[in-house]
């Protein structure tokens, strides 16, 4: 089994970013930027806000924090959001969520334009991929699929299955699979026979939020197996995958921490290079 190492191939990305970010100062005379507007004072969201800064800060993006309170009015909220929408200094901007309850999520959003959307989260974004022509992709999917372009591992005629149907993991990914020439299938809460499912699966994606949710029994011997949840339990971070478990019949393996999480924020910095090199 061979361990798809997401810390070590964010790294790769990152380095090669650097390169692109230099020449975009170099030709244009200014830093790519990106806006992060954190709302409120969730403490998870507080660590994915300062990862982001700091992964900004290793490429060469220049990063500008909005740090709001938590009873930030939506008026302020949409004015500040507008502001950087406005700014030809900023490239991307990204919303962190979840927002405080008072504050509308989709309203907030829909103020980004949908080339600063680095997330991929706009309606804009996520039609382009549905429709097979892919702008900006959300970043966990696209980080998938670049670990498995860098492992040399086919996508093309193999079964897919994706355990997960959220608008910025399962359904952005079954999209990148499938527009990949996968065959896929999705699986959600309502589906029977899971196992019959999974264990069709060259490529399992698991993107369920359940601690060990795929077990052995539900992996046919030689699969790819990425596992994108990130799961608190008992003080450890664990995946939707038994890991030992997985690793006893799988091909490829992400691990958790170290396999997806790392891509995905690599992923939000290749969006913004993306964003800034077509519109400087
Ligand atoms: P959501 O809670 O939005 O979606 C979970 C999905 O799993 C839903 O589609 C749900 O089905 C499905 N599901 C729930 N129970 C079952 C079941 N028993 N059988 C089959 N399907 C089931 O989560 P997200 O997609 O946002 O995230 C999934 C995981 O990935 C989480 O652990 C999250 O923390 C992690 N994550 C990791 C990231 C990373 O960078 N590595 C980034 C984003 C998320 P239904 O639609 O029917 O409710």
């Amino acid at each position: 089994m061979t361990i798809l190492d997401g810390k070590e191939t964010a790294r790769a990305v990152r380095e090669e970013l650097k390169v692109r970010a230099e020449a975009f100062k170099a030709a244009y005379g200014k830093e790519i930027g990106l806006a992060v507007v954190l709302i409120g004072d969730d403490p998870a969201s507080r660590i994915y806000v300062g990862n982001k800064v700091r992964a900004c800060a290793e490429v060469g993006i220049r990063s500008v924090l909005k740090a709001l309170p938590a009873d930030t009015s939506e008026e302020e909220a949409v004015r500040v959001i507008e502001e950087l929408a406005a700014d030809d200094g900023v490239h991307g901007i990204l919303v962190q969520l979840p927002l405080p309850p008072h504050l509308d999520e989709k309203k907030l959003l829909s103020r980004i334009p949908a080339e600063k959307d680095v997330d991929g989260f706009l309606p804009e974004n996520a039609g382009a991929l549905a429709l097979g022509a892919p702008r900006t992709v959300s970043c966990t999917p696209k980080g998938v699929m670049e670990l498995l372009r860098r492992y040399d591992i086919p996508v093309r005629g193999r079964r897919a299955v994706v355990v997960g149907r959220s608008a910025i993991v399962g359904r952005p990914m079954a999209l990148l699979l499938l527009n990949a020439d996968a065959t896929v299938t999705v699986c959600h809460s309502h589906t029977r026979d899971l196992a019959d499912i999974t264990r069709e699966a060259d490529i399992l994606v698991a993107a369920v939020g359940k601690p060990r949710f795929v077990t052995a029994d539900m992996i046919k011997d030689g699969a790819v197996v990425i596992d994108v949840g990130i799961n608190r339990l008992d003080g450890k971070l664990v995946g939707d995958v038994d890991y030992e478990g997985a690793a006893e019949k799988a091909s490829f393996l992400t691990p958790v921490p170290g396999g997806v999480g790392p891509m995905t924020i690599a992923m939000l910095l290749s969006n913004t290079v993306e964003a800034a090199e077509r519109r400087p």
